[in-house]
């Protein structure tokens, strides 16, 4: 069975931030995250660990930002396939003998077209580049989280498309109005990333009241994840702080869960804490669904 069957039959738990955890233990907000895959891989290791024993089935690597674009402010563009390879390897190797999932997290290049065109930049390149060492480095299931452009999601989804098989997700962070940011209404990009192939279309980094509102409006039937933020963040002596408490993100997952979305993680201000709530909350809604 692969996630999207599962997702046909269960509910899925996801699981939630990496970098949330690493400030927290004190890496400086100007550090390349992506690089503590193959500078200190026990980290990284330890947090996909935490995750798995708080109930998460699908795991995502380390990888968010490691495409050439945003390695190349920290001098790092010529190591993408490095890097993403160990983002890969470290995860997949917390996973072993689990019955987990190992996703590899592809974000945004950083750039619009016209700086890509400007800069000579290829922006397929550059997706294939990183999707390539993650398949490598052995994830089942490549991850596009927080775009916010619709044709940069159709660029990285047609260059995962060339190089393999694996299976997709592709996730926006749109306004609470439901627009990606052309100004098309987020429906009508799910319903064109399907045309294009995509199997499971998301949102993520969104607070949870306003994704449910946007779950309610995409056709039933569709496989759908939801990985939102711990509420809107506040700016507070000179850090985010994210206002919702581990109970009450739980609570927002099951409305999710009863607006459609089949796998739960969470994104920004998450912790393995919130991932526990949401693995419980999940088990509650499937016995109750069992029971006659
Ligand atoms: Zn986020």
């Amino acid at each position: 069975m692969d996630l999207l069957d599962e997702m046909q039959t269960r509910i899925v738990c996801g699981d939630g931030a990496i970098g949330t955890l690493l400030l927290d233990a004190g890496i400086p907000l100007d550090r390349c995250f992506e690089e503590l895959c193959f500078t200190e891989p026990d980290r990284i290791q330890t947090i996909h660990q935490q995750y798995i024993a708080a109930g998460a089935r699908v795991i995502e690597t380390n990888s968010f930002g490691a495409n050439a674009v945003r390695l190349e402010r920290f001098g790092l563009e010529r190591r993408v396939t490095e890097i993403n390879r160990a983002a890969a390897q470290v995860a997949v190797k917390a996973a072993r003998g689990k019955d987990v999932y190992v996703a590899g997290s592809v974000g945004p290049l950083g750039i619009n077209g016209e700086g890509a065109k400007a800069r000579g930049i290829d922006r397929g390149q550059c997706f294939r580049e990183q999707i390539s060492a993650l398949l490598e480095g052995g994830v089942q299931i490549i991850f596009f989280e927080t775009f916010t452009d619709f044709e940069e999601m159709e660029i990285a989804l047609l260059a995962k498309k060339e190089i393999g098989a694996a299976l997709e997700i592709c996730s926006f962070s749109c306004t609470p109005e439901g627009r990606v940011s052309s100004g098309m209404p987020l429906i009508d990009a799910f319903s064109e990333l399907r045309e294009d192939g995509a199997r499971i279309v998301a949102l993520n980094c969104m607070s949870g009241p306003d994704m449910v509102q946007l779950l309610r409006r995409v056709p039933s039937g569709s496989a759908v994840a939801a990985y939102p933020s711990a509420g809107h963040p506040k700016y507070h002596e000179g850090r985010f702080v994210y206002p919702l408490a581990p109970d009450s993100f739980a609570q927002s997952a099951r409305e999710m869960a009863a607006a459609g979305a089949r796998l739960i993680g969470g994104c920004c201000g998450t912790n393995p804490k919130y991932i526990a709530a949401v693995a419980a909350a999940i088990a509650d809604l499937e016995t109750a669904r069992k029971s006659p």
